[in-house]
């Protein structure tokens, strides 16, 4: 049998069966339009409100501050733009960090062509913003401080309830790109002084297409996608029933098994590290040790260069990625890992390894063993790596 093993949960994951089994009477029998007043529509509706009130319960928010988007990407731009729109006569100043996720950093990009100014804050070798840094960002103009809750590469956990106290006390909104860590981590909008979250459905064993963007109540916010009056006339288009329905359950399992789940990949997650970091020579891992995502490991392997690795990773039956899904494809190396401060060519042997609860401890075994064989073939075949090697006899 042909070995496969799946490491790569932070680009997507496996929709899981029971919820592939909640959506699917919704593309047969309960196909209703949930705007009708028939009871077929009622039964999407009832459906959907179920959803949102299962997002919300994750979150500590109401059911009507869930709102649904197509995915982590479109909330990403939603809440940027239209609180920029929206707050635009207070000031037109925005404060993010250099390692956000591309829908935040290119969406700022777009705004500062559009009148906007916006700080990108350094982070620390540990991919933490300081508090410091933000507190010195803030201008009287400031209407909005966007920082990721969990980094999709490094899997770095920020500072979050701090950056919301900072924000809240300044009378600053705080939107937060959750995409990663909801699910995977406690949230709580009030206690973190959160006013919008993002999250996307296929990241927590749920369907692709599906997002949510949480919108504290009373937080001005324009119309992102005009036309018909659903999702309190703030995001028209008829409602995605089994993707909701399907986002529901998962964030619904999610919550009822984290305790559980993340303690099992921690575990699990610290076995690879230590593996790793004592029997392969010239590695570093990536990001903060012990504030990091519970199924996150992301290494530098020096003279390695990634997309070799991660082909003969294939190879072997291991799915890995270098960085996100969304540079792959790119030669740049990651925006995250230059700003942690790796040079150049050490940023461009990186691994990103992203475990799941069905991930074992003989796939990691597997995977290390493998890794192992990889790079030492990739180095006796690196004139970089014989230099270093006589140099240092
Ligand atoms: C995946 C991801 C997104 C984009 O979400 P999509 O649903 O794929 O559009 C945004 N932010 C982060 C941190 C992500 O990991």
């Amino acid at each position: 049998m042909d070995k496969f093993i799946y490491l790569d949960n932070a680009a997507t994951t496996r929709v899981l069966p029971e919820v592939a089994e909640a959506m699917m009477p919704f593309f047969t029998e309960h196909y209703g339009n949930a705007s009708t007043i028939y009871k077929l529509g009622a039964a999407s509706k009832e459906a959907m409100t179920g959803a949102r009130t299962q997002i919300a319960q994750l979150l500590g928010a109401k059911t009507e501050e869930i709102y649904f988007t197509a995915g982590g990407s479109e909330s990403d731009n939603w809440a940027l733009k239209a609180t920029a729109e929206a707050y635009a006569g207070k000031g037109r100043h925005i404060i993010t960090s250099k390692i956000e996720h591309h829908a935040i950093l290119h969406t700022c990009e777009w705004l500062e062509k559009h009148g906007f100014e916006v700080t990108y804050l350094d982070v620390d070798e540990n991919g933490q913003v300081r508090l410091e840094d933000l507190k010195a960002a803030i201008r009287p103009d400031t209407i909005l401080i966007s920082i990721m809750f969990a980094n999709n590469e490094i899997g770095t956990i920020e500072p979050i309830r701090e950056i919301g106290e900072i924000a809240h006390e300044k009378g600053i909104l705080f939107h937060t790109d959750a995409v990663q860590a909801f699910g995977q981590v406690p949230i709580n909008v009030d206690e973190m002084h959160i006013d919008m979250l993002s999250a996307s459905g296929h990241k927590l064993h749920g369907p692709k297409g599906i997002g949510v963007l949480y919108i504290r109540k009373g937080v001005k916010i324009r119309s992102f996608v005009h036309g018909g009056a659903q999702e309190r006339k703030r995001r028209a288009g008829t409602e995605n029933i089994p993707g909701i329905v399907g986002l529901g359950k998962a964030v619904e399992i999610a919550g009822r098994t984290m305790e559980e789940r993340t303690a099992y990949e921690r575990e699990l997650r610290d076995y690879l590290i230590d593996r790793v970091l004592t029997e392969i020579p010239h590695s570093r891992l990536n990001g903060h040790r012990s504030e990091r995502l519970p199924n996150n490991a992301n290494f530098c392997f020096r003279f390695i260069e990634g997309e070799s690795m991660l082909i003969m990773l294939d190879m072997a039956g291991v799915c890995g990625s270098s960085g996100s899904a969304c540079t792959s494809g790119s030669l740049d190396p990651s925006h995250v890992l230059l700003a942690i401060g790796l040079p150049h060519e050490i940023a461009h042997g990186s691994l990103r390894l992203t475990l799941s609860e069905e991930t074992t401890k003989e796939d990691i075994d597997y995977t290390v063993d493998n890794l192992k064989r990889i790079i030492e073939n990739l180095r006796s075949m690196s004139p970089l790596y014989e230099d270093f090697v006589k140099k240092n006899q």
